[in-house]
C-alpha cells in the first residue's frame, strides 16, 4: 500500500475539506479512503452510505451492532471485530463507487427505504416514532419549518411577540418565528447571544453532552473538532447560528425585562424593559415567550459567615478573571458539573486546593471526553454528505430513551443505594470503575463512591482526570461538613479551619425560581410568583393558567436527566408555541389560557412519574426538587410523549378569549 495522502497526525483544525459543491466524495484515492475509514464510527456510517446510495445491503440486520443501548458506551456499539472488518470493506467499496458520477443513484430514498436505514440504528420502531426520527435526522433539511406564514393566515392582524433571552431556547423560537414571518423582538440582558455559555467562563468549561446532540436539528454542524466541545466553540456555534439564520438584527442586547403585565381588555402584554442606559421603556406584545433558561441565577449557599471571608470569593458562573491563582491557597465548595470541570483545570496552577464535597458525584466512564475527534472521522464528516447527521442521529437515539430504564424505580426492589436491578447493575459497574482508579488510594476510594442511586443527581463524565487530580499532592478532598466561613478560610464541623486565600462556590443555580428576575401579572391581577409559591407548574412546561399568551421554553418539568435532548425539547416547545400562535391567528381569538383542571391533571401525572424515577424518590437530594420535595424541574416520561403533546394545542385544553 502506498503512503496515504493525509498523514495520521493531521491537526484537528487542518483537516482538509474535499467535498465537491454537490456534496459527493471526489478525488480521494483508495489510500485516503482506507485511512479515513480506520477512524469511522461504523454504526452510523453504514446507514449514511445507504442513504447516499439506496443500497440496502449496507443496512443488513446482520451488520447491526448489538450494543447500541448498552448502559456504558461501547466502542463501535459492540460490533464484533469481524463485522467491523466487513463493514469497512463495504464502506470502502461504496465510497469508491461514489467517485463515479454514473454509478450514483438518482433521487432520495423512498420512505420505506429511509425507515430501513433508521431502523438499522434504532431497531424496529412504532410508526408514531417516524416523524420524530426524520425530524431529528434533519432530512430533508426544511423538515421542521412551520408550514404557514402570518402574511397568509392573518395579514392585517397586529401580532407582535417579545422573546426573553437569546440562549439556546430563544434562538430556536426566534428562528421559527422568522420562518412563519411573525414580527418579534428578542430581549437579551447580556451583550451577546449564548446564554449560559456566555455567562460561564470558568476554566475547563466544556460540554458534558456530545456537541452533535447538543445542537439544533435545523443547524447541524459537520466540523466539530471535539465531541465534547469547549465553551468557546459552543459559544461560537450559537453566534454563528444567530448570524447565519439572521436572528441577530432582531435582538436588543444589554436590555432587561423588569415586568410583564397582561391587559385583559386589550389582550396584550405590557413589557417593561430596562434599557442599557438604565432607563425604562414599555413595549406591547400580543404574546411573550420566556426563554430565560433554568441555570443562570447563581445559587450562593446558605453557609454561616459567608460574608466574613477576607479574600476574594466568587461563584463559578461569575468567574473573576482578574484574580491570578498562581501559587494561591484555594478552596472550591461543591463537586457538581461546574466544580468538577474547574478543579482539574486549576489544580496545577494553584499552590494548594481544598475541595469540599458534600456528596460524591456519579460519573459515566467516557475515555474520549477531552479527546479531539480522530482526523479520519473528521475527514469523513467533511467529505461524505450527511454522515454527520447520521452520527448525530445515532447519538440522539442512544440518549432518546435508551438509558431511561436504568433510572426507573422498581417498587419491588429493596437495594439500599439503587432503585432497580438494572440501576444496581449500573451502580456496580460504576463502583468497579472507581475501585480500579483508586486502587492505590483507599483513603480516597472511601470518599468518592456515592451513596445514592445512579441518576438521582446528574451523571458526570469520567476519563480519569478527576481521580488523577484528587491524587495530586497539593489537592485535598474534604468530606467533613462545613460549619461556617471565617475570615481566613473554611471551618468544618470537626473544628478544623482550612486557611485559604480564595474561595470558589460551585454550588449550582436557583433553578426552580422560574422567571425569578421579573414580576409577572396576569388575568385579574394574578401574580405569577404568588400563584406558584415556589412550586412552578405549567402545561407541558409551556403555558400557565391566568397568564394567557405567555409561553415558557425550558419551563417547569422539562429538564432532562437521562433521556432526550434539551435542544429537541426546546425545539418542541417552540413548535408548540408557534402552533398556538397559528391557532390564535386562524381562529380570531385574542388569547388562550390553559384550563386549571387540565394543568392540574397533567401535573399530577408528571408528579407520579417523577416519583418513580431515581431522582424523585424520598431521601435523595438534588436541584430538581423544591423545598417541598416535589420535582419541579424534570421531565420523567418518554421523549416521544413530549414530541406528541407538543405537536399542536388541544382546543379542549384552553379557554379562548
Ligand atoms: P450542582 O450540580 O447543583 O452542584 C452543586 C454542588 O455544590 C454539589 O456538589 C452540591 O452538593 C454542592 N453544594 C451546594 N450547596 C452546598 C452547601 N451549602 N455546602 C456544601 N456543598 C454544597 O451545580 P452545577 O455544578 O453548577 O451544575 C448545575 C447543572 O448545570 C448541572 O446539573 C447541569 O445540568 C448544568 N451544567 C452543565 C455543564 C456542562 O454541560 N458542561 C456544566 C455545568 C453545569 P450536593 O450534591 O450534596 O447537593
Amino acid at each position: 500500500m502506498t503512503t496515504p495522502k493525509l498523514p495520521d497526525a493531521v491537526a484537528p483544525d487542518q483537516v482538509p475539506v474535499a467535498a465537491d459543491p454537490s456534496g459527493w466524495v471526489l478525488g480521494a484515492d483508495d489510500d485516503t479512503l482506507a485511512w479515513a475509514l480506520a477512524d469511522a464510527e461504523l454504526p452510523s456510517l453504514l446507514p449514511a452510505l445507504a442513504y447516499l446510495t439506496r443500497d440496502l445491503s449496507l443496512v443488513d440486520p446482520e451488520l447491526r451492532p448489538p450494543g447500541l443501548l448498552s448502559p456504558v458506551v461501547l466502542p463501535q456499539a459492540g460490533m464484533p471485530i469481524g463485522v467491523q472488518r466487513r463493514a469497512r470493506e463495504l464502506a470502502l467499496a461504496t465510497l469508491r463507487r461514489l467517485r463515479d458520477p454514473r454509478r450514483r443513484p438518482t433521487g432520495p430514498p423512498t420512505p420505506a427505504e429511509l425507515r430501513q436505514m433508521i431502523e438499522f440504528v434504532t431497531g424496529e420502531v412504532d410508526d408514531d416514532h417516524m416523524p420524530l426520527l426524520t425530524y431529528e435526522l434533519g432530512l430533508p433539511e426544511a423538515v421542521g419549518a412551520p408550514g404557514w406564514r402570518k402574511d397568509e393566515v392573518a395579514p392585517s392582524r397586529p401580532f407582535f411577540v417579545v422573546v426573553i433571552g437569546a440562549g439556546m431556547s430563544g434562538l430556536a423560537v426566534a428562528h421559527r418565528l422568522r420562518q412563519a414571518n411573525v414580527p418579534f423582538v428578542v430581549i437579551e440582558r447580556n451583550d451577546d447571544v449564548g446564554g449560559v455559555w456566555l455567562e460561564n467562563s470558568y476554566p475547563g468549561c466544556r460540554l458534558d453532552t456530545s456537541n452533535f446532540n447538543y445542537s439544533y436539528s435545523f443547524a447541524q454542524k459537520a466540523d466539530w473538532a471535539e465531541q465534547f466541545t469547549t465553551r468557546g466553540t459552543i459559544l461560537e456555534y450559537f453566534q454563528d447560528v444567530a448570524d447565519r439564520l439572521a436572528i441577530r438584527p432582531h435582538i436588543r442586547f444589554g436590555t432587561r425585562v423588569r415586568r410583564l403585565d397582561f391587559d385583559e381588555g386589550a389582550a396584550k402584554w405590557s413589557v417593561t424593559l430596562q434599557r442599557p442606559d438604565g432607563t425604562d421603556e414599555v413595549i406591547e406584545a400580543q404574546a411573550v415567550v420566556s426563554a430565560v433558561g433554568q441555570l443562570n441565577q447563581p445559587n450562593m449557599p446558605d453557609i454561616a459567615g459567608i460574608d466574613r471571608f477576607a479574600g476574594p470569593s466568587w461563584h463559578t458562573a461569575r468567574w473573576r478573571h482578574d484574580v491570578d491563582l498562581t501559587g494561591r491557597r484555594v478552596a472550591v465548595i461543591g463537586t457538581g458539573a461546574s466544580a468538577y470541570q474547574v478543579i482539574p483545570s486549576i489544580a496545577a496552577t494553584v499552590g494548594s486546593l481544598v475541595v469540599f464535597q458534600r456528596s460524591a458525584p456519579w460519573m459515566m466512564p467516557t475515555p474520549a471526553y477531552h479527546e479531539p475527534i480522530p482526523s479520519g472521522l473528521r475527514w469523513l464528516f467533511a467529505n461524505v454528505p450527511h454522515y454527520h447527521r447520521w452520527f448525530r442521529f445515532y447519538q440522539f437515539w442512544t440518549s432518546v430513551e435508551g438509558r431511561r430504564a436504568f433510572s426507573e424505580v422498581d417498587p419491588a426492589w429493596d437495594g439500599p443505594e439503587s432503585v432497580s436491578a438494572r440501576n444496581e447493575q449500573l451502580r456496580l459497574q460504576l463502583v468497579e470503575h472507581l475501585r480500579r482508579q483508586y486502587e492505590d488510594r483507599p483513603d480516597l476510594l472511601g470518599k468518592v463512591v456515592p451513596h445514592y442511586p445512579p441518576y438521582a443527581k446528574r451523571m458526570l463524565r469520567d476519563n480519569g482526570v478527576w481521580a488523577a487530580t484528587l491524587k495530586q499532592p497539593n489537592v485535598a478532598l474534604v468530606t467533613e461538613p462545613i460549619e461556617c466561613i471565617v475570615e481566613r478560610g473554611v471551618r468544618t464541623r470537626d473544628g478544623a479551619t482550612h486557611e485559604v486565600d480564595v474561595i470558589m462556590y460551585g454550588t449550582g443555580f436557583a433553578a426552580r425560581d422560574f422567571l425569578g428576575t421579573m414580576s409577572v401579572t396576569g388575568r385579574g391581577g394574578a401574580d405569577l410568583h404568588e400563584q406558584w409559591a415556589g412550586d412552578p407548574r405549567a402545561l407541558y412546561g409551556i403555558t400557565v393558567p391566568n397568564f394567557p399568551n405567555l409561553f415558557c421554553l425550558y419551563g417547569p418539568n422539562t429538564n432532562l436527566v437521562v433521556n432526550g435532548s434539551l435542544f429537541l425539547f426546546s425545539e418542541c416547545a417552540a413548535h408548540y408555541t408557534l402552533a398556538c400562535i397559528h391557532l390564535l391567528l386562524r381562529s380570531g381569538a385574542k388569547a388562550m389560557d390553559p384550563r386549571w383542571e387540565v394543568v392540574e391533571a397533567y401535573n399530577a401525572r408528571i408528579d407520579a412519574a417523577n416519583r418513580r424515577m431515581a431522582w424523585g424518590i424520598d431521601g435523595v437530594t438534588n436541584w430538581y426538587k423544591n423545598e417541598r420535595g416535589r420535582v419541579t424541574q424534570n421531565w420523567p416520561l418518554s421523549t416521544i410523549e413530549y414530541w406528541n403533546v407538543t405537536r399542536a394545542p388541544a382546543l379542549a385544553d384552553y379557554e379562548l378569549i
